[in-house]
């Protein structure tokens, strides 16, 4: 008989050893900068449920939805079996646990349902931990957030709408706006010719014998979560550029025309679709008056500036705990690189970046709850301000994640 070449199990190849313990479970909201950025803010009062979020966002069961949503990315659905369109994107179970979770947590629409001094500041901070789960979710709650303001330029759809935008009920699917218990809100703005200049929109709004109603015709280039319930679209009426409410399903249950032609295959941001949708006859209700396009949309585009800042200071926080996190545990030329001079240089930078753009994101959400409230001083800083800070901490936000992602090696 052959003998049989001896055989060692795989473990005896090598032990694995200077390697980090999983950073899962950790408390995201253990972050000085965002309490006391919360409290000066005049939010103290949401500490408790911010801290309660922290905890549930570094969490394994979290941090694996935000891993989850991101492997299993959103498919694109255009025609149900038997060749009719359905314009539906699927995602991932993890997706809607996230989803579920932020609307849950107040940090969609509920704000502006609440009168409590401070809400916009408590949203801002429940943002930021929660955001350590993934950024992608983000995109859908914060147009939902920043939607209200805009729609109240038309009190009557406002008056309807809100209430549902401001809810605490995750309601996914497509169906009836008004049957439901939560709405989620998307924009359509940008087109193929023109985004920042969104003059150049060539999709065009025709009135019909109804007040109020039109019908669109056109495209648009970029539109994100087009599984929401309801849109804001630009479109060109005849008095010029008007802001459009434009919801998935009618109020007879039939889908409006929204077709969906295909899903931006994106760098970043892979959880969330993007999409490019076509209007044809599309029924759409004017918000504000016509030609007033641009200023009417501009309250929920400076409301979602705010959540740019919060989503690039999240980010640099997540990058950061997980740069400290490697460097306590991993040991180089003699030492942990949590104790090497020039790691510590590196470090101690990103932390005060860090603290820097967690403690401005609080200062433009207390600025904003300020101005709701009737500041006018707070108005007009909120108005600069929150542009600058977008620049600025969205500018930063890809250097920033390099450099802290350098710190974990190769393994980064
Ligand atoms: C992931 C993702 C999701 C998006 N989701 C949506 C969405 O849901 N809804 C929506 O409407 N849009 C969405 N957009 C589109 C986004 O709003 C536009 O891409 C953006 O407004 C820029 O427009 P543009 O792509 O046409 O670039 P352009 O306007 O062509 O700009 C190109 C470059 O020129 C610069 N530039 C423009 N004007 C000037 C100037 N006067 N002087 C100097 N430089 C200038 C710009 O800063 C930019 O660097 C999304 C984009 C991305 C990447």
């Amino acid at each position: 008989m052959v003998p049989m070449p001896e055989q060692s199990p795989p473990s005896a190849t090598h032990d694995v050893t200077n390697q980090p313990p999983p950073l899962a479970p950790y408390d995201a909201s253990a972050d000085a900068a965002l309490l006391e950025g919360l409290r000066r803010e005049g939010a103290g009062w949401a500490e408790d449920g911010v801290r309660l979020l922290g905890l549930r966002a570094g969490g394994t069961e979290a941090q694996e939805w935000g891993e989850l949503a991101n492997r299993h990315e959103p498919e694109l659905r255009t025609h149900d079996r038997y060749g009719n369109r359905v314009d539906e994107v699927e995602f991932h179970p993890s997706w809607h646990h996230l989803m579920r979770t932020a609307v849950a947590e107040g940090l969609a629409g509920t704000p502006w349902a609440e009168d409590r001094p401070g809400a916009h500041v408590a949203r801002t901070a429940g943002g930021l931990v929660w955001g350590h789960t993934e950024a992608g979710h983000g995109c859908p709650i914060s147009m939902t957030y920043a939607a209200v303001p805009a729609l109240r330029a038309q009190p009557d759809l406002a008056k309807v709408y809100e209430p549902l935008l401001t809810s605490r009920e995750y309601e996914p699917g497509l169906r009836v706006p008004t049957e439901k218990r939560g709405l989620l809100a998307g924009m359509g703005m940008t087109e193929k010719q023109g985004g920042s200049d969104v003059r150049t929109n060539t999709t065009v709004a025709t009135p019909t014998d109804e007040p109020g109603v039109y019908t669109l015709r056109g495209h648009k280039w970029f539109t994100s979560a087009p599984m929401c319930d309801v849109f804001l679209v630009l479109a060109q009426a005849p008095g010029g550029l008007s802001c459009f409410l434009v919801p998935r399903v009618l109020p007879d249950g039939t889908r409006n025309t929204f077709r969906i032609q295909r899903l931006k295959d994106k760098l970043g941001n892979r959880s969330n679709a993007s999409s490019e949708p076509e209007f044809d006859r599309t029924v759409a209700w004017l918000v504000g008056p016509e030609g007033r396009g641009v200023k009417t949309i501009i309250e929920m585009v400076n409301c979602t500036r705010l959540d740019c800042v919060m989503s690039s200071a999240t980010l640099m926080r997540k990058t950061l705990v997980e740069a400290g996190h490697h460097t306590r545990h991993r040991s180089a030329f003699g030492a942990r690189l949590l104790d090497q001079p020039l790691m510590r240089n590196v470090l101690a930078d990103l932390a005060l970046e860090s603290e820097a753009a967690t403690t401005l994101t609080l200062r433009l959400a207390g600025a904003a709850d300020r101005a709701v409230r009737g500041d006018e001083g707070e108005r007009a800083f909120r108005r600069i301000a929150t542009a600058v800070g977008k620049y600025w901490v969205t500018k930063r936000g890809p250097a920033f994640t390099a450099e802290a992602l350098e710190c974990l090696g190769g393994n980064g």
